[in-house]
């Protein structure tokens, strides 16, 4: 992928491999700073609020990162019978963060971010995403997620969140079979883990099958690709792909779900539910 950031007042992102782009038109860049990671810049757009950029990649709007921060957390949380102690890599904006402190059975989130200037500008820019840093159960600490996963107690964790950028440069080895059976091998039986998997539409039968077929060489038993809209990502359509260690994925508690009194904008027991209805191209893709 590549950015144009035009002078015309449009910030567009080019999904050169897919022979589209997405385009905002932006009032002003509010911030760029280029951290021992990546570039990272902040937008004001006219109608999507702010927006953040990462290394040309669009991250998340104001306007519609609740879509992402739901359904990657939400589901998830609700496959597992009762979590406990959940586990954030990469979500440095901390939009993920705040959705998993609404469950109340929740009783610690460590988040690991391998770059803090995430954070700062999502302090900064999007306060909102931050509002439950101070919660006394949140933990945020800035390492590489593969590091402090290899480095991590077996069978301490409840929910496991990747919540990164996509599989090239920092975030690479967060898709790699390595980590993933790190990851199992972390989680308590009963377990969940979720990744963020890309584009139903560009990668059913690629990136998706293959984190699919990687998770259960992994030792993950059941594994449940969940589609969602996100109009800023490429296609306009994203996923997350839910892996579970002892429990059934495709499964949820749909009467807690249901009976949750959480304030929500997209996640409800009936959008889970729908979402793991897959249409048929995804099936077929997965060849399974
Ligand atoms: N919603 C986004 C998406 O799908 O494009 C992801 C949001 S979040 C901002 C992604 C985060 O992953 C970034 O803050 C980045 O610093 C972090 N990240 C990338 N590689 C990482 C690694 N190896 N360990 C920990 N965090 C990592």
């Amino acid at each position: 992928m590549m950015t144009e950031s035009l002078d015309t007042g449009w910030f567009t992102e080019v999904f050169d491999s897919h022979g589209s782009a997405f385009s905002l038109k932006v009032r002003e860049k509010l911030w760029d700073v280029t951290s021992a990671y990546q570039h990272l810049e902040v937008y004001a757009t006219e109608t999507y609020g702010n927006l953040m950029v990462l290394d040309g990649c669009v991250m998340l709007s104001d306007r519609d990162n609740f879509l992402y921060h739901e359904m990657i957390a939400h589901p998830a949380l609700f496959a597992h019978a009762a979590p406990k102690r959940v586990v954030i890599i990469g979500g440095g904006d901390c939009g993920t963060l705040r959705e998993v402190l609404k469950h109340p059975g929740v009783e610690h989130v460590t988040l690991i971010d391998i770059d803090e200037e995430v954070t700062k500008a999502a302090e900064r820019f999007f306060p909102a995403l931050t509002e439950s840093n101070d919660d006394p159960r949140a933990e945020l600490k800035f390492a590489d997620g593969v590091k402090w996963v290899d480095e991590a107690d077996d069978e301490s964790v409840d929910v496991m969140i990747i919540d990164s950028t996509d599989p090239v440069g920092p975030a690479e080895g967060l898709f790699k079979t390595d980590f993933l059976k790190r990851c199992h091998r972390l989680l308590r039986q009963g377990g969940v883990m979720v990744q963020q998997s890309e584009s139903p539409l560009y990668h059913s039968g690629s990136i998706i099958r293959e984190l699919r077929r990687d998770m259960r060489a992994a030792g993950f038993e059941s594994v449940a690709t969940l589609p969602f809209p996100q109009p800023v990502y490429p296609s306009g359509w994203w996923s997350v792909t839910l892996a579970g260690k002892g429990v059934d994925v495709k499964s949820f508690r749909e009467a807690d779900a249901a009976a949750s009194d959480m304030t929500l904008d997209y996640y409800t027991a009936e959008a889970h539910r729908g979402a793991l209805a897959l249409p048929p191209f995804m099936r077929r893709a997965f060849e399974e």
